[in-house]
């Protein structure tokens, strides 16, 4: 199973993958999350990414496809990935499908998650993470037990740095000039399957189950 996670910031796409890898038995790809990996380790790249994650811009696409090229020729990536935040623009888009037909592979489905955008601004700006494991907290409906603890690993929970609502406002920005059309892009190709972001977590795996992943879809 070869399974995109399409979305605004804020959508949960993160939350969804994680719980859609974990119950197919396939590795979840989040290239934001694989650049947050670059800043902690302070590696060259981790800074040059933490520029543009730190303003809401998009990392370059060269580096960004070279990244996603390099965690897909890995061994767990053959028999299936679930990818979260990449494709993040149309010539993002066209490089995977470049990348596909070199490795022989196709996609089975683009999931999109639908959110209005003024729910956005309040998930992203109330939302607060792992620093260490990445699980996902938030400060209304999903605190961590211990304030400030992760209660997956006992890690520090804490804002994301471009969760600030400036950053915020500019992150969706781009979604919308950039990342939006890949919609449209993968409309065409009769692979997107749209699903409202906006109801529980639990409701919203339910729904991507039984709308976008049955075997007759
Ligand atoms: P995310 O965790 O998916 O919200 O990504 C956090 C940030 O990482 C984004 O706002 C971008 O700055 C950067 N990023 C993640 N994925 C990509 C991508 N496919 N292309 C460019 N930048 C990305």
């Amino acid at each position: 199973m070869r399974l995109l996670v399409l979305g605004p910031p804020g959508s949960g796409k993160g939350t969804q993958a994680a719980i859609l890898s974990d119950k197919l038995g396939v590795p979840h790809i989040s290239t934001g999350e694989m650049f947050r990996k670059t800043i902690r380790n302070g590696s060259e790249l981790g800074l040059m990414a933490q520029q543009f994650i730190h303003r809401g811009e998009l990392v370059p696409d060269d580096v960004t496809i070279a990244l996603v090229r390099e965690r897909l020729s890995q061994e767990d990536c053959r028999a299936g990935y679930l990818l979260d935040g990449f494709p993040r623009t149309v010539e993002q888009g066209r490089a995977f499908d470049n990348m596909l037909k070199h490795l022989g592979q196709a996609i089975d489905r683009v999931i999109y998650l639908d959110v209005p955008i003024a729910r956005l601004i309040k998930r992203l700006t109330a939302r607060r993470v792992c620093g260490v494991c990445g699980s996902v907290y938030h400060m209304e409906n999903k605190k961590p037990k211990t304030e400030g603890i992760c209660d997956q690993c006992g890690g520090p929970v804490e804002q994301r740095d471009d969760d600030s609502e400036e950053t915020v406002l500019n992150r969706l920005d781009v979604y919308n000039q950039m990342t939006k059309p890949l919609a449209g892009f993968y409309q065409k190709k009769d692979l997107l399957c749209s699903v409202s972001g906006d109801l529980s977590i639990e409701e919203t795996t339910r729904i991507i189950f039984q709308s976008c992943l049955r075997r007759d879809n």
